[in-house]
């Protein structure tokens, strides 16, 4: 079942790596006039996988550079078409008019992301890899690399597509059921094996989901909030995690009235930290907005981490956020006990309780399992695979209470359509278009 739906045409050329002056800079060229290409800008034959240390010709034997150029045999090349990369100075003006040149001998400049369109049209790669390749350049930690790194070489796909299989096998056994007559059905439809793997099955797509969901933060990582009243240490503590001084911390009320954020990994997950004003009713004008704007910031984080002064602290309040942190413990006279697994006593000042509370942080990543085999992932993702699982529940039910077979056999085939969305073995223009706009020209 391949469903994709256009190929595209003509050879593309583009810088690869970042633009700027640089030791080296690689420049790219796929499609079917690569091999012609190449031998005028190097004047020698193209051969497969052999690096050339040669001259990059101009117009009329000029000399533009000279570097190692380097040819792949299409289908085995990243595109799957012939390819050729050409290492050569990295001075802007070079690369300009290198690229001139490879224009002028039948190229044109690549869209961003159309090498790695053209990888997946031609089965190079399925879709979840080709986005697990920006996933990769983009990722800023190496959690998120080593995650990035599982989905590209096909570790998502693969988790998939089991799925996909069992859901035909379950298929094939509710089809089989349909070729039969009542009387022989008893016999014949092995209900015990269909209700097994079914919830087999399921149990398998809810893990899918958790591992998506994780992908999704490891991938994007999560905002954190930090709120509370004024004077209660927001600032010190959101300077002790980002290990910086960054916030104003002062013994004066109100100091904060704009949010401060900062970008930090903890334990090798990105989390974007914020630092609000502190709650309270006030007349002036510019607090009263940085009250707005924490409390907004408050509504639309991931985990809202609320600092109270520990020696203020109500055991019987509720508590409303992801978590509450007792500030100024070293200010106790008694340590008081904590008996629930959101609350932490900490002292901004020094330091005490705060591992326990990134620790604590570092865990909302994942789910309980999925520590070393994560993957990246995104919301597209998420949202077909909670579609299937939709589907799927359907064709559970109908299992269970007995409805027409080919009503379950139907959806168990709309599951596993919603499925070859995330790979991208069923797509349509749209998608594709949403997928690779974030690429960048020469990936
Ligand atoms: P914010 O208004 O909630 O952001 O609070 P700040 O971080 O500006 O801190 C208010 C005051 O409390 C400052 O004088 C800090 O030095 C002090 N402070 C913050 N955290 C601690 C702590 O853990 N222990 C002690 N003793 N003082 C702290």
């Amino acid at each position: 079942m391949n469903k994709k739906i256009e190929k595209v045409s003509g050879t593309i050329a583009a810088l690869a790596t970042a633009r700027g002056a640089a030791g080296i800079a690689v420049t790219r060229v796929s499609g079917p006039n690569a091999a012609e290409i190449y031998r005028k800008i190097t004047n020698k034959e193209p051969e497969h996988m052999r690096a050339r240390h040669t001259v990059f010709y101009g117009d009329g034997e000029t000399r533009i550079d000279s570097g190692i150029a380097l040819f792949f045999k299409g289908p085995d090349s990243y595109t799957g078409e012939d390819v050729f990369e050409l290492s050569s100075h990295g001075s802007p003006a070079i690369i300009d008019v290198l690229l001139e040149r490879l224009f002028m001998l039948g190229s044109r400049q690549a869209e961003p992301g159309e090498f790695t369109k053209r990888a997946y049209l031609n089965d190079k790669m399925d879709l979840t890899q080709a986005e697990a390749v920006v996933d990769l350049i983009e990722s800023v930690s190496a959690r998120t690399a080593a995650a990035a790194t599982r989905s590209l070489v096909g570790e998502f796909s693969e988790k998939v597509n089991d799925i996909s299989k069992a859901i035909t096998e379950l298929r094939t056994l509710v089809e089989a059921m349909l070729d039969f007559s009542d009387q022989d059905l008893e016999e014949t439809k092995h209900p015990d094996e269909l209700i097994h793997k079914t919830k087999e099955a399921k149990k398998s797509l809810e893990k899918l989901i958790e591992q998506t969901r994780t992908g999704i933060r490891l991938r994007g990582g999560m905002v954190m909030a930090i709120v509370g009243e004024p004077n209660v240490g927001k600032s010190s503590l959101f300077n002790r995690i980002c290990g910086n001084e960054r916030a104003i911390v002062s013994s004066e009320a109100g100091t904060t009235r704009d949010i401060i954020s900062e970008n930090i990994t903890i334990d090798g997950f990105p989390l974007k930290l914020l630092d609000t004003a502190g709650l309270r009713n006030s007349q002036n004008q510019i607090e009263k907005e940085g009250v707005k704007r924490a409390i907004e910031a408050g509504e639309s984080a991931d985990i809202v981490l609320e600092v109270v002064d520990a020696r203020e602290w109500d055991q019987n309040k509720k508590i409303n956020k992801s978590m509450l942190a007792l500030n100024k413990s070293d200010l106790l006279i008694k340590k008081q006990k904590i008996d629930s697994n959101k609350v932490f006593l900490i002292s901004a000042k020094t330091g005490e309780g705060i591992d326990n509370l990134l620790d604590h942080i570092a865990g909302l990543f994942m789910d309980d399992d999925s520590c070393d085999s994560s993957i990246t992932a995104r919301k597209r993702h998420l949202k077909s695979i909670k579609e299937a699982h939709e589907a799927f529940c359907s064709a559970e039910r109908g299992i269970n209470e007995g409805h027409a077979m080919d009503l379950v056999a139907q959806e168990l085939l709309e599951a596993q359509n919603s499925l070859a969305e995330v790979t991208g073995e069923f797509t349509t223009e749209d998608l594709l278009e949403e997928v690779f706009k974030s690429f960048c020209i020469g990936k």
